[in-house]
């Protein structure tokens, strides 16, 4: 997956680069900086002492010692001063110039802290947003995938706004249908409640000596002659679907994995094998990356062999931001993290 917000300790990171938050100096200090200091080893202090400093907004390249990772880039975050002294410009010149070097040295994998949120004091949900656009719009034109790592759960308190809107709905949806101590009559209301599509459609009384054969009557498909005629008719496939839905959508294949956070190569083996079956997590992606409808993500879901679920947190949350026309993958990915869901993409 291009980007991905993970929980971790950034020094266990096996990646080609991981971002150092250091100061001024690069000699070393506190935080994430002084982690970093400490697992590489002192080697690591000699090469930097050879690179006299770093300005706030810039970055520079060390090797990575002992640390699982090949280089580590330092980048100097600026001191929160109340958000008026350019501090956003400044952080966001971290991240471009830190990304800028990892191209440099080739860097397929790289790792960043949220910079300037220990001791330089940034809001932590502001910075989040800082680092999200400014990664995304570098992978907008760029292959490599890119880690926010957070250490902490109170570190990932953004997406402020579409967090509440889905916990409450998630509240509404999942809570109700599973403790609810009534849940036999809901069950039933349940039925009465769904839409005529024949799969739930409720007996009229006057059914009920046909009662058995509902699902038959209106869900299978009518007999055919024989197993060869019923394979020569063979649906549409994922693949296909996809290929379709970009066209229908005049996007390009890039815009369309880009924006659902998949992999170009991924995407290539989904492009050139009709018969693929993604995962739903990437299949779910796509759907949001259309801007597919309720109906249209259903399908295109069975398609892979998937349905969405009230039986399932991740589901209501995708059906919660579709239904509201929130197509922003990035910020339903940061609301699936923070519940501790699996996020979209691959
Ligand atoms: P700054 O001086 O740029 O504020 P800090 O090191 O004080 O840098 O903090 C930056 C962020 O890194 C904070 O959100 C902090 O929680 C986080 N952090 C600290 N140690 C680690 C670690 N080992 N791995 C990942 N993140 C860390």
């Amino acid at each position: 997956m291009p980007l991905e917000i993970v929980r971790n300790d950034i020094t266990r990171m096996a990646v080609d680069a991981i971002v150092n938050a250091a100061n001024e100096t690069l000699l070393g200090g506190g935080g994430v900086d002084g982690a970093i200091h400490r697992a590489a080893g002192p080697r690591l202090l000699e090469e930097c002492r050879t690179l006299n400093g770093c300005e706030t907004g810039q970055a520079k390249i060390t090797r990575g010692y002992d640390l699982p990772c090949q280089y580590v880039i330092h980048t100097v975050g600026p001191v929160w001063k109340g958000g008026e002294h350019g501090e956003r410009a400044l952080l966001a010149s971290c991240y471009k110039s830190a990304l800028a070097l990892a191209k440099e040295y080739r860097c397929e994998t790289v790792a960043f802290p949220l910079i300037s949120t220990g001791v330089y004091g940034y809001p932590k949900a502001e910075a989040m947003q800082v680092a999200v656009d400014e990664i995304s719009r570098f992978l907008l034109e760029n292959d490599m995938t890119v880690y926010i790592v957070v250490f902490t759960r109170e570190s990932v308190d953004m997406a402020g706004k579409l967090f509440k809107e889905v916990v409450a709905y998630i509240d509404d949806v999942y809570v109700a249908e599973h403790y609810e101590a009534d849940r036999e009559a809901r069950r039933s209301a349940r039925v009465d409640r769904a839409p005529a599509n024949g799969l739930f459609r409720r007996p009229h009384r006057e059914d009920t000596a046909r009662n058995e054969t509902i699902f038959a009557d209106s869900a299978m498909p009518a007999p055919r002659a024989n197993l060869d005629e019923m394979l020569a008719h063979v649906d549409e496939s994922f693949s296909q679907m996809l290929l379709r839905k970009i066209d229908e959508k005049g996007i390009t294949d890039a815009e369309c994995y880009k924006r659902a956070n998949v992999d170009r190569r991924l995407f290539n083996k989904i492009k050139n094998n009709p018969a693929y079956r993604p995962g739903k997590q990437t299949a779910l992606a796509f759907a949001i990356a259309l801007q597919l409808s309720m109906r249209e993500t259903t399908e295109l879901l069975m398609k892979a062999g998937y349905a969405l679920s009230h039986s399932n947190k991740e589901d209501i949350v995708i059906e919660y931001c579709i239904l509201n026309g929130n197509y922003d993958l990035i910020e339903i990915n940061q609301v699936l993290f923070r519940l501790d869901l699996q996020p979209l993409g691959y």
